[in-house]
């Protein structure tokens, strides 16, 4: 396993904290590293893998795509990106997809298909805000929208028409808006910035502000989305109806892809010219949308997201009775993050992984974790005793 760590240190930019295995295979919520040890996945590749690894439907859907046809560009019509495109629409409360390649190249079409309504319809109104410790992507404009300086800093100056309130902060925001304001973009839980739930009321309310300023509620649901917190979209859950909806993650299932979805009557500001992309929607990722997709709805994984929820949070408050350095568990579903009376995250989840679970330090005292939707309920019991023993063993370290 070394040997291909090394080997990494020669020829790949040295931009990651890698966890130092090397893996191989998966299955479901298992992987295997290059030396045979076995993992429970309950990172998921980043709330990616909503089936588990290579989960036969997906499999099965890329492996005939492939053979099939794989890649055309957008100058032509192909039937996965359509039976996709209506997938979504069929439901969700929009009406039209346009789809991309990754989680920040949806944000950065939903950032253009704003400023381009602003530009027809609000005089140019190009605003946006969003909110600290939210995340939305590393290319410019998502990042402009990004809210942890230390990400944005060392790129300034970024694209300009970009500010940042605080989480929760209702006031900041009705603060933070002027009439040249066009969008408020916000994740319905903050992911990366630490599994931030919204206060009751929170965004309902940022929604009628939206309403009375005639500004687009913009989400990022790129991690919230396809089934993760226990609906199809957080959305539903928060009783609000987005004017632009970002997904990426775990729409296809592993295989990269993005999308923004609108209502008809916004989405036609877009018109030929204004935005593209190669490969967005190609038959080979648009296919493992399809199988994806459609399994989540047939076999109604947001539901089981929720019944696995409900025995996670049983489990670790069990284990918040046993262990004090264990203090909470917030999130949706099956976007959970442990806090940790401490900063000992990264050597739990060091801990962890010696033991057989991956999970991830999301902040440094708390651990996130977002196992495949149909996770099972052995899975979460092995994974919490995992989790519990290495709690115990770094507090033991350092007693
Ligand atoms: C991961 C993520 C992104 C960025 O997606 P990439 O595919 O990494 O570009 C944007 N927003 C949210 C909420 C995310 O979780």
């Amino acid at each position: 396993m070394t040997d291909w760590i090394d080997a990494e240190r020669d020829v790949v930019f040295q931009n990651y904290g890698r966890q130092p295995i090397v893996l191989e295979r998966g299955e479901g919520t298992r992987v295997w590293d290059v030396d045979g040890r076995e993992y429970l996945d309950f990172v998921g590749g980043l709330a990616v893998n909503v089936l588990g690894h290579s989960h036969p439907v997906v499999a099965r859907a890329v492996a005939d795509q492939a053979g099939t046809l794989i890649h055309t560009s957008n100058l032509y019509y192909t039937k996965p990106m359509i039976e996709l495109a209506q997938l979504l629409v069929a439901n969700s409360t929009l009406d039209r997809v346009l789809f991309l390649n990754s989680g920040a190249e949806a944000i950065e079409a939903a950032i253009k298909l704003a400023r381009r309504w602003g530009h027809d319809e609000r005089g140019g109104a190009h605003h946006i805000i969003s909110f600290n410790n939210g995340f939305h992507g590393r290319t410019f404009g998502a990042l402009a929208a990004t809210g942890t300086a230390r990400y944005r800093e060392p790129f300034e100056p970024l694209p300009a028409g970009f500010s940042h309130v605080d989480w929760n902060d209702l006031e900041a925001v009705k603060k933070a808006t002027t009439d040249q304001t066009v969008a408020i973009l916000l994740e319905p839980i903050q992911g990366e910035g630490g599994v931030n739930m919204p206060d009751d009321g929170f965004l309902p309310a940022i929604q009628a502000w939206c309403r009375e300023n005639n500004l687009l509620l913009v989400l990022d649901e790129i991690q919230t989305g396809n089934g993760r917190t226990g609906t199809l979209f957080a959305y539903e859950q928060y009783g609000l109806d987005p004017d632009i909806v970002c997904l990426a993650k775990g729409l296809a299932g592993g295989v990269p892809i993005g999308a923004i979805l609108a209502r008809d009557k916004l989405a036609a500001h877009l018109v030929p010219g204004d935005h593209g992309t190669t490969f967005g929607a190609n038959p080979l990722a648009a296919a493992a949308g399809v199988a994806t997709m459609r399994h989540i709805i047939d076999e109604e994984l947001p539901q089981r997201a929720t019944q696995a929820s409900e025995r996670i949070r049983e489990r670790i408050a069990a284990i918040e009775d046993r262990v004090p350095m264990v203090t909470g568990l917030r999130g949706l579903g099956l976007l959970l993050a442990i806090t940790l009376a401490e900063d000992v995250s990264a050597d739990v989840v060091v801990e962890c992984r010696e033991r057989g679970l991956l999970a991830n330090n999301v902040r440094p005292n708390a651990v996130r974790l977002m196992p495949p939707l149909n996770v099972t309920d052995e899975e979460i019991d092995r994974a919490c005793q995992i989790f519990e023993e290495a709690v115990a063993a770094v507090v033991a370290a350092r007693a």
